[in-house]
């Protein structure tokens, strides 16, 4: 298993850090990307996964933000994805529900992050929230389907997700998939596998049985378990399958 997406540096981990990625890795969970919101989380990220092998980093600025995005940021965060272990640039996207920055900033991040991604070859992992339009029109705008990446918590409908696949996109469906009438899980249903990838957005959006506390990238398994069960294949080959598709994703070693 992989959790494509986790924020293990948060001080939410702060008392047992080490104790929870020890048991993340115990259970089965191989390989975690950590993300960045903005410089000092990605500098965080990094150095998680400088202390564990099993943990990526993702060099990014969150819509949230965006407002503190400039061309000297864009410069450190160029530098910091030079590192091995960088393997993505995220989280980047629109966030229209909660507009903490406001939505010129958030765009231009967006595009000028997809730009760097673009010149350093990597992935990008993209947050969308209540801005579905205005972001697949600019992933399209700036090419993101020649470096791929992933629409996280994909938040659209079955026909957005085949939008996302005709530029290279994968979507990566988490936690609220177990819950109970969850839209995510009638939009998993029809997605192919070969689109999927997993993830936990610890210590946010706990899955059930869980659901409450703080999330745990060990409880990505949940998540596979919930997958497993509507596509109806053992668990073992979607496992195979959808780590797979992480590991062509992120080039992760
Ligand atoms: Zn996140």
């Amino acid at each position: 298993m992989i959790d494509t997406h986790c924020h293990l540096d948060f001080n939410n981990y702060d008392d047992d850090r080490e104790d929870v990625i020890k048991e993340t890795i115990e259970g089965g969970v191989h390989r975690m990307i950590n993300i960045g919101i903005d410089e000092k989380t990605s500098i965080n990220s990094l150095e998680l996964s400088e202390k564990y092998d099993n943990i990526f980093a993702a060099i990014g600025y969150h819509p949230h933000s965006a407002s503190e995005f400039n061309k000297q940021v864009q410069d450190k965060l160029e530098r910091l994805a030079q590192h091995p272990k960088a393997i993505a640039i995220g989280e980047i996207g629109l966030d229209y529900y909660r507009n903490y920055s406001p939505r010129e900033d958030q765009i231009n991040a967006f595009r000028r992050q997809i730009r760097l991604a673009a010149d350093l070859e990597l992935p990008i992992v993209v947050h969308i929230r209540e801005a579905m339009e205005e972001s697949l029109k600019i992933l399209k705008e700036e090419k993101a389907y020649e470096r791929g990446g992933v629409l996280h918590c994909f938040p659209g409908d079955y026909g957005d997700s085949q939008r996302a696949l005709d530029m290279n996109l994968l979507v990566a469906f988490g936690g609220t998939m177990t819950f109970k009438n969850a839209r995510a899980l009638k939009v998993a249903e029809k997605v192919p596998l070969k689109q999927i990838i997993l993830e936990t957005d610890a210590p946010f959006l706990t899955p059930v049985p869980f659901r409450g506390k703080r999330n745990s990238p060990l409880y990505v398994h949940y998540v596979y378990k919930k997958l497993a069960e509507i596509k109806e294949i053992d668990f073992a080959e979607l496992e195979k399958k959808i780590d797979k598709n992480a590991v062509s994703l992120f080039n992760l070693a």
